[in-house]
């Protein structure tokens, strides 16, 4: 059992650190969908790059509050302004 337990750690470990290295846009409006769709809506804007995407569906609050990945800083290799590797 513990074994297995370690064994999921160190998988979710590997998982969240991947995700951090996502740069997430942040929810800076929301609302209900007033038409056909999911029920909720949003519209986000990343700290980085200051991309702000248009509203999109979601089906619960729950991803909107998580954010979204951001299109301009997830593309291809991250921006090397405030990447601090010299290699
Ligand atoms: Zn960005």
């Amino acid at each position: 059992m513990t074994s297995d337990f370690q064994i999921q750690l160190g998988l979710e470990g590997i998982g969240l650190r991947r995700i951090a290295r996502i740069k997430r846009m942040r929810m800076i409006d929301a609302g209900t969908n007033p038409f056909q769709g999911l029920p909720h809506i949003a519209r986000f804007s990343c700290s980085r790059c200051s991309t702000e995407s248009d509203w999109m569906q979601f089906r619960t609050i729950s991803e909107i509050n998580r954010g979204i990945p951001c299109p301009t800083c997830n593309l291809g290799a991250p921006a090397t302004d405030q990447n601090q590797s010299t290699e």
